[in-house]
């Protein structure tokens, strides 16, 4: 068996340990006799999956009591409906834009109300985060939007916007239990886990209590009601049993680590290993301004589209896979999440190093 280093951006590089605990564990989970792919959700077996993987999502991210914890379905593209179909009571809602996702969450919202954008980056293609000072937030309001790291285009928010006392929905998939958050600032924080926790399949959504209500837009189906999951504790209907039993095991691994203090110090120093070569290099270039650079997602480019395709097919050669940039904006993006060692990017950084030599 020979693993690759995985950068892919999602679906993502998941940690080794937590994958050989997933096999032995296939055929027989602890002396059941079947996988956990063939319980029954209301057996006492998967309520005790559940229960533990919710409780120990709470502990690493320091969950307060008057939050709920949702394993939901349908990916981040279904939180950008359900966001305004439950939070949007005035019909208002302000949001920033920093990116593809942003952008579709925002073009989502307007489906239900009126959707202000407050702050863009949309003039240099989202290579940075706008300037947070002063923003004009709406009087009426709902909720303050943002995409907290832009997986595509590599920024992160290193502070979060002043919302003048409104409720802060935030988008946290890229960086999802990559760092400890601070969760009483927000309303709503969720992300789809298949970037930075477990299988595609699952979004964990984190929500104030005083935000999950009956009333709702009129005809927002049942299945994307935050009231229906949380009074079902995640087992309204069926859910992705097995991807939750992952994201479990993948809880369990981060607690083994030493948490998400310890997380954020690794990935800090892992992402310091790429950036502080591509501010050396006289090839490969950063895309971002430097003070919103994402310790996730790091997008780097030659100038010359001929060599980057060089570098992608010599990298993925060498076993540097999912190097691609996104396809709007071309380039590289090393995707260096929670379960990528250390390891991995010195060794990219060694190849970069050996290329930019070879093709001078
Ligand atoms: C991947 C991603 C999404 C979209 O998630 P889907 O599960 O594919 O709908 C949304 N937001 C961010 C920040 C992402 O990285």
């Amino acid at each position: 068996m020979s693993r690759v280093y995985n950068f892919s951006a999602g679906p993502a590089v998941l940690p080794e340990e937590v994958l050989k605990t997933a096999a032995a564990e296939m055929l027989d989970y602890h002396g059941c006799g079947m996988s956990v792919m063939e319980m029954s959700h209301r057996s006492k077996d998967y309520q005790n999956i559940i229960d533990t993987a919710e409780a120990d999502f709470r502990e690493l991210l320091n969950v307060p009591d008057n939050y709920k914890v949702l394993f939901l379905q349908g990916g981040g593209n279904t939180q950008f409906a359900m966001v305004p179909m439950n939070l949007m009571k005035n019909k208002v809602a302000d949001y920033i834009l920093t990116g593809q996702w942003a952008k579709k969450a925002a073009k989502e919202a307007e489906m239900y109300g009126k959707v202000n954008i407050i702050a863009s980056s949309a003039d240099k293609t989202f290579s940075y985060i706008p300037d947070l000072t002063n923003l004009k937030i709406s009087d009426d309001a709902d909720y303050v939007y943002i995409c907290q790291n832009n997986t595509i285009y590599g920024t992160t928010f290193k502070e979060l916007p002043d919302t003048k006392g409104k409720t802060l929905v935030s988008d946290v998939s890229s960086m999802f239990l990559s760092e400890p958050m601070d969760v009483s600032k927000y309303g709503v924080l969720w992300g789809g886990v298949q970037k930075n926790i477990g299988p595609a399949g699952v979004t964990i959504v984190v929500i104030r209590e005083d935000l999950i209500t009956e009333d709702v837009l009129p005809g927002t189906p049942t299945m994307l009601r935050y009231k229906i999951h949380a009074d079902n504790k995640s087992l309204y209907n069926t859910p992705p049993c097995y991807n939750i039993y992952i994201c479990g095991l993948v809880f369990k691994w981060l607690k083994e680590m030493g948490g998400l203090s310890v997380m954020k110090e690794r990935n800090e120093e892992k992402a310091k290993v790429l950036y502080d070569f591509l501010d050396a290099s006289n090839m490969f270039h950063g895309t971002v301004v430097p003070k919103d650079r994402s310790l996730m997602n790091v997008p780097f480019i030659t100038g010359n589209e001929e060599l980057d395709k060089k570098f992608i097919a010599e990298a993925s050669a060498a076993g540097f896979k999912n190097l691609k940039g996104h396809r709007t904006v071309g380039g590289m993006r090393a995707s260096i999440y929670n379960a990528m060692p250390k390891e991995g990017v010195e060794k990219l950084v060694e190849f970069m190093d050996n290329f930019e030599k070879n093709n001078k």
